[in-house]
């Protein structure tokens, strides 16, 4: 059974954070296109479009996972020049410029095509939820330390639940749980996972328990990404359960410690 990818704790969040943080003043928005503008054409030069005429094979299957995520809107991928195996989104927070998911150079040399996908769907994941807008008129709004400290932690929970729903889009796009502990490994230290031997359910065993000792203990992660055992197991119980119900049930202990522990 297919589950709906949608983390609602992350939803409710972002609506309370989007009603405080728009914008009200049109030359806030007019502000926003010109940063955003500025990112645009300042970096553009620095990399390589991928389009069907540039790099055909890429340009296939970043549009395959985009068709199989339902992404309807414009978004145009490019191979950052960028050492280390590494996406980025460029998210658009109107209708004058595309948002942009851009796949370092390495990611797309060292990565298998479901590793890939898994990148190309996880930013897909940050372009459909708009995550960095809302982080974009926070910043705009409060500044580094503005906010009061309930809205503060509502950012950082907002962040940390983001990561995890993100992850589910890269799931949907390639599938395979093997997948994504072998792109994790690549992207932390270069590791080969799937040439390593080691036995799947064992390692998913290992990280069960690494999950708990963080559980128990009083860090979740950093400010933007859970640890990578919990992202692990979140996506595991994502991809194992049978039903909604089953899925919130079991995610609730990561979700209360993630939102809890945030500092
Ligand atoms: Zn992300």
């Amino acid at each position: 059974m297919k589950l709906n990818p949608v983390i609602i704790q992350r939803k409710n969040l972002h609506k309370k954070l989007w009603d405080d943080v728009r914008p009200q003043d049109v030359n806030d928005l007019e502000w926003e296109i010109g940063a955003y503008s500025y990112d645009f054409f300042e970096e553009c030069g620095f990399n390589f479009p991928i389009e069907v005429n540039t790099a055909p094979e890429l340009y296939k299957l970043c549009q395959s996972v985009k068709e199989k995520l339902n992404v309807q809107e414009d978004v145009w991928f490019q191979i950052k020049n960028r050492i280390g195996i590494r996406g980025n989104a460029i998210v658009s927070g109107n209708n004058i410029y595309p948002s942009i998911v851009r796949l370092s150079a390495t990611a797309i040399d060292q990565l298998n095509e479901d590793e890939l996908s898994f990148l190309i769907g996880h930013e897909l994941g940050h372009v459909i939820n708009k995550d960095v807008v809302i982080r974009f008129y926070y910043d705009l709004k409060y500044g580094k330390d503005g906010a009061s400290n309930k809205l503060a932690h509502s950012m950082k929970a907002y962040t940390l639940f983001s990561e995890l729903e993100a992850d589910r889009y890269g799931y949907l796009a390639c599938g395979s749980m093997e997948s994504y502990i072998s792109f994790l490994y690549k992207c932390r230290c270069g590791f080969d996972f799937s040439k390593s031997g080691v036995s799947f359910q064992q390692f998913m065993k290992g990280n069960h328990n690494r999950v708990q000792f963080f559980i128990k203990g009083e860090h979740m992660g950093s400010d933007t990404h859970p640890y990578d055992a919990i992202r692990i197991e979140a996506l595991h119980i994502f991809s194992t359960s049978k039903d909604s119900r089953e899925l919130s049930s079991r995610m609730y202990p990561i979700l209360y410690h993630l939102d809890h522990n945030t500092k």
